[in-house]
């Protein structure tokens, strides 16, 4: 692993400015799970290692009225252990508790997760189950971008040069919702998904689809919703024929790969079962 400077920004401003200086000859790093093995094996080749840890505001966690600020660099362990996170988005708390082990889990942060762009990322599913936005800090200023239209290929995201993500803004859940993320591997969490379902529904005073997320790892070259499914069971009573109707519409929609994990026709079925356990799961935590 060879590069030429390791640099330390204090401050956003000296980060983006030392992102401008050495433009595509640098990485920036944040627990380095994904980074450091790339850089070992020379897939990824820099003159200089920007390391976020000294970013004090990337690190916090503010919990309000309006939800939840979370800084990029807090770890997975933290997003899966913290009791207040649990109690008002489990489904986030949920899906940083998948992310491989304990080990992984303390030095990998949300925001190497996001960044990474993985389609078979977990923690990420977490945020799009809840509508986060991710708050990208660059020359001028910050943009906010929502979390679903991030990715824009497998490794690929919407940051331009000069960029970094500081934090993601993810709202209160709205009254009588529930949210999970499920995700299915062969050999567990220590293992990359087949597939992942996260989902997010909230009933009205009728009982009633109010509304819906249904999202997805490993099933297409970036994270994603079905919209079209979100879209069938608005509006309506969330019965058992609704839920199969629900996941043979995603089965039917999705062209997932074959790969060394699974094939193409197996994912379908997977992703139809898991879907159907995904959103029993959030209804049943409707509150
Ligand atoms: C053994 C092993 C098992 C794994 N299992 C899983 C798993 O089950 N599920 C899963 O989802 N992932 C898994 N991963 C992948 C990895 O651990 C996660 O994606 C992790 O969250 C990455 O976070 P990090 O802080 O280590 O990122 P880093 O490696 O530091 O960074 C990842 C990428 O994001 C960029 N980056 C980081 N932070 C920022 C920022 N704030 N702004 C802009 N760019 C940034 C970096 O430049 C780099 O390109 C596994 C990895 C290993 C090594």
């Amino acid at each position: 692993m060879r590069f030429e400077k390791y640099c330390q920004p204090t401050t956003t401003s000296e980060c983006v400015s030392l992102l401008k200086t050495y433009g595509s000859e640098a990485r920036m790093v944040a627990g380095g799970t994904d980074l450091v093995p790339k850089l070992k094996s020379r897939a990824v080749r820099v003159k200089a290692v920007i390391g976020l840890e000294k970013i004090a505001e990337a690190k916090q966690i503010i919990i309000n009225e309006k939800g939840l600020e979370l800084g990029a660099l807090v770890t997975l362990r933290t997003v899966s252990k913290s009791s207040e996170i649990k109690a008002k988005w489990p489904a986030l708390s949920e899906a940083a508790g998948h992310v491989s082990s304990d080990q992984i889990r303390n030095i990998a942060t949300i925001g190497g997760n996001v960044c990474n762009a993985s389609p078979s990322a977990d923690a990420l599913q977490g945020l799009i189950v809840y509508d986060a936005i991710v708050n990208i800090v660059g020359e001028n200023g910050t943009r906010k971008v929502p979390i679903v239209e991030f990715f824009v290929g497998p490794g690929k995201t919407v940051l331009e040069g000069g960029e970094f993500v500081i934090s993601f803004t993810v709202p209160t859940p709205k009254e009588n919702s529930g949210a999970t993320y499920k995700k299915f591997a062969l050999r567990g969490d220590t293992d990359i998904s087949i597939v992942g379902v996260g989902s997010n529904i909230a009933l009205d005073a009728d009982g009633k689809v109010a509304s819906a997320i249904i999202s997805f790892a490993a099933v297409a070259p970036t994270p994603i919703r079905s919209t079209e499914a979100e879209s069938l069971i608005m509006g309506k009573q969330l019965t058992d024929e609704l839920i199969d109707e629900a996941a043979e519409l995603i089965g039917n929609n999705c062209s997932p790969i074959t790969d060394h994990r699974a094939t193409k026709e197996y994912r379908v079925e997977m992703i139809k079962v898991w879907a159907k356990n995904a959103l029993k799961d959030a209804l049943a935590r409707t509150k």
